[in-house]
């Protein structure tokens, strides 16, 4: 199957006792035995569930994967990745994570041992020179949040074989309609299937895919252990969200690059970053390994930090509000929202200033949005 029957069709078929086209949402914590040792695949929801199990085999087919785990939030995906390391192991992280990402990272996980160095992993050589006797992950995350830095994963990939070091990806950014991280040599891709994969703001999931039988094995073990499962009402609405990933992401890229030129173009924008931009650092990078740059834009505005909340402020149909990668335009203050609990010092040294803004491009139409902008501008 082509990419775009696979949203729609891969993994899913007719319920077989009633045909239905869409498949039923398996709301039971508990399955009943034939008899003592005989089940129907299916024992107790932690550790597995029908309407799961068909989300897990959907996401697995389009990232080109063996495997699909899904969890809670992205979050708890992460988690999942960190206890498969022991005491004493070292990460090499991407510079510019998720602030959810790196708290856990600093404030709970390095009390069990494992250590953590950040590079700016656009430059490759940076992630080989961090490189120590104990590095047991490569973490990328790219397109990064906020900062949109891209990372040639290839180069990566080819680090992390020859040093046989777990290469781990947050593709959250690009989704499968864009970038296949597995094909460029990971062992894992994790996507906060909150954001562009259910698409409508409507649940908040993660998901780990990978094609190695071990990392599976582990990651199942982990599931059904600590249990942060998605409900089956969660993962049924994340299945009719992924259906139109495909034409949404064609959509959302379309718009973002119309309002990222824009956005270059206006006297009051001093700086302006998406991918899709010639004067983004690492466009020729993206334009290679992306199939389109997605939906994410930042900026900062001429003024600081008044322009900015003044800028926020003043939008009437963009909404002021966390998260990203839904049909609905969305802006964000990483400084004081998303990427509130990273310490200020550290802020600003990774280039994330408080006058940073960050917007998720909808699906709107595109002038209304730039019309939008542009009075708030005003
Ligand atoms: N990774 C990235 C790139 C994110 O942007 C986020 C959340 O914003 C996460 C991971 C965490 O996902 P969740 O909010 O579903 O736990």
């Amino acid at each position: 199957m082509k990419f775009d029957t696979k949203v729609v069709r891969a993994g899913i078929c007719p319920d077989p006792s009633t045909g239905a086209i869409v498949p039923p949402i398996y709301q039971s914590a508990t399955y009943v035995l034939e008899e003592v040792g005989k089940d129907k695949g299916f024992d107790y929801t932690r550790a597995s569930n029908p309407t799961r199990e068909i989300l897990e085999n959907n996401l697995a087919a389009l990232d080109g994967g063996k495997y699909g785990i899904c969890f809670s939030s992205g979050m708890a995906a992460v988690d999942s990745i960190m206890k498969i390391l022991k005491s004493g192991d070292h990460v090499i992280c991407s510079d510019d994570v998720y602030g959810g990402v790196s708290r856990l990272y600093n404030n709970l996980i390095v009390n069990y041992g494992i250590s953590f160095s950040y590079v700016n992993s656009s430059n490759s050589q940076e992630v080989e020179d961090a490189i120590q006797d104990n590095t047991k992950l490569i973490w990328i995350e790219t397109p990064t949040n906020p900062l949109l830095k891209v990372t040639d994963l290839d180069a990566v990939g080819k680090i992390a074989k020859k040093h046989e070091i777990l290469y781990g990806v947050d593709s959250t950014f690009s989704t499968p309609a864009l970038l296949r991280p597995l094909e460029y040599g990971a062992d894992i891709t994790m996507h906060s299937s909150t954001k562009y994969l259910s698409g409508h703001n409507q649940i908040i999931g993660g998901v780990l895919i990978t094609n190695n039988d071990e990392l599976f094995e582990k990651f199942k073990f982990i599931q059904k252990s600590v249990g942060a499962v998605p409900s089956p009402f969660d993962c049924w609405l994340t299945l009719l969200g992924i259906k139109t990933l495909s034409v949404r992401m064609h959509r959302h890229c379309e718009n973002a690059q119309a309002i990222a030129e824009f956005l270059e173009e206006h006297p009051k924008v001093d700086k302006v970053t998406y991918p899709g931009l010639p004067s983004h650092p690492q466009y020729d990078i993206a334009k290679e390994q992306m199939e389109g740059y997605s939906g994410m834009i930042s900026m900062e505005l001429k003024g600081g930090i008044p322009s900015g909340i003044s800028f926020m402020n003043s939008l009437k149909l963009c909404s002021l509000a966390e998260s990203l990668g839904a049909v609905e335009t969305m802006i964000t203050h990483p400084a004081t929202m998303t990427h509130a609990d990273v310490p200020k010092d550290e802020r600003l040294a990774r280039g994330l200033t408080d006058g940073l803004v960050r917007l998720s491009v909808g699906i709107e139409d595109k002038q209304d949005i730039i019309d939008d902008i542009y009075h708030a501008l005003k």
